[in-house]
């Protein structure tokens, strides 16, 4: 008997832990239907979910941005390099924009309050406040205090000063090594986060069955239509984000190339995108495509994409605009115009530490919803659908990659369309 359940736990742990989640959220929800008000006895148990989630936050974030910010050395820099990271935050910015306007046309939580929350309604903070508010007066009081986006500055800073260190002091140098500690440990801790994190998540069956169960024992069939609402959101604002931000406005606009050949180079990582949910693992074919369709030249992609598949998150960060709002829909809020600010700096800061790994978005959804307040259970409950919006994110973030490199390889003429999609297009139309 011993053996057979040894094999079961084996068989269960062998499904990736995404999926798991996935079928306790129907499981969760059945039941809830089923049972009714009494399933919201469970809640509990998703709470405790809630607080494993909120223990990791400003650990995972310090960590995490530290890695993010070595990445962004400003020594390694050139012309190219600053180009590329200053159209990946335009893109970005435009992108939870996008996920905000969408958010607020379709307030896609209605319809799905949670069975208890304690969350007072803060006093709403005004545009100057926002800003402001970035800048932490006591780097470690906020920290302490769980404040995300000024722990959030103070890190990148850090890190970037630790980054300029590493260049000015020679190797041998107390202080050249001791950056370099400060950054394997912060290597090391995001790693120990990320084992955490899978820990927890291994407890998210459990967690998300439970919030489903108390969701829908009462809400009942009518919780169904916020989550229809959800996927619509995320796909109505990816559409819209290819389709104007990099259709229209890159290819069309700017570099007056066919969009449909744009979308023929750039399918290959797109569908791989969709299908494995990671842009650190669609790289490869991201580079491919690059180089074959598109003609660009090495010297750019080999940095920009590298750097976009960790940095530009255009579909994670508009997701973020999207499940704000639904959170905030969730507990009867609407968003000031000064906290969809927040949404969108929290947002795009945060994703510069955010891995391109399958489902990482969820657990930056964390650092926005404490930012701004609202109950942290909106992460258990969206997790059960993540796979599928997690899909949609992942393949706008390797197309917003594609659509700024093409760019900055054509404004510096680093690319070279002989055999690409472009010099097709050239044929037919000539
Ligand atoms: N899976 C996404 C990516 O790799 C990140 C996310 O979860 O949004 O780009």
């Amino acid at each position: 008997a011993g053996n057979s359940m040894r094999r079961s736990w084996q068989k269960y742990r062998s499904v990736p832990i995404i999926y798991r989640i996935g079928v306790a959220f129907i499981l969760g929800s059945v039941l809830g239907l089923i049972v009714g008000e009494p399933a919201t006895r469970l809640e509990p148990l998703g709470t405790l979910f809630v607080r494993l989630l909120t223990m990791i936050i400003i650990p995972i974030v310090f960590f995490t941005l530290l890695m993010g910010a070595r990445r962004l050395s400003p020594s390694s820099l050139g012309k190219i390099g600053a180009q590329t990271v200053f159209l990946y935050i335009i893109t970005t910015g435009v992108a939870i924009g996008f996920g905000l306007l969408v958010g607020n046309l379709i307030n896609p939580g209605t319809g799905l309050e949670l069975a208890d929350t304690n969350v007072e309604p803060e006093e709403a903070p005004s545009m100057l406040e926002v800003f402001l508010n970035i800048v932490p007066e006591n780097p470690v009081g906020s920290m302490a205090e769980g404040s995300v986006l000024p722990t959030i500055f103070f890190t990148i800073v850090f890190g970037l000063a630790l980054t300029y260190l590493l260049d000015e002091y020679d190797a041998g140098t107390t202080v050249h090594e001791g950056a370099q500690t400060v950054f394997n440990i912060a290597e090391t801790g995001a790693e120990a986060m990320f084992k955490i994190v899978w820990g927890v998540m291994e407890y998210g069956v459990i967690g998300v069955f439970a919030l489903m169960a108390a969701t829908f024992g009462q809400a009942g069939v009518s919780a169904i239509v916020p989550y229809a609402k959800l996927i619509g959101a995320v796909a109505l604002a990816v559409g819209l984000h290819i389709g104007v931000t990099y259709l229209l406005i890159i290819q069309v606009g700017l570099l007056r190339r066919s969009p449909i050949d744009f979308l023929r180079g750039a399918k290959d990582a797109m569908v791989t995108a969709l299908s494995i949910r990671s842009s650190s693992g669609t790289l490869p074919v991201t580079m491919e495509d690059a180089d074959k369709n598109f003609g660009v030249n090495e010297e750019v992609y080999s940095f920009s994409l590298p750097l976009g598949a960790t940095i530009n998150m255009d579909g994670t960060a508009m997701y973020q605009g999207i499940a704000a709002i639904f959170a905030a829909n969730m507990v009867g809020q609407t968003l000031t115009l000064g906290e969809q600010l927040t949404v969108l700096v929290t947002a795009l800061l945060a994703s510069v530490g955010t891995a391109g790994v399958p489902g990482s978005g969820l657990i930056m959804l964390t650092l926005v919803l404490t930012q701004l307040g609202l109950p942290l259970e909106v992460v258990g409950m969206v997790a059960g659908v993540d796979p599928i919006l997690d899909r949609m994110r992942t393949m706008n973030n390797v197309t917003g990659d594609l659509a700024v490199t093409t760019l900055i390889a054509d404004w510096n003429g680093k690319i070279d369309l002989t055999g690409t999609v472009w010099e097709v297009t050239d044929k037919v139309s000539s």
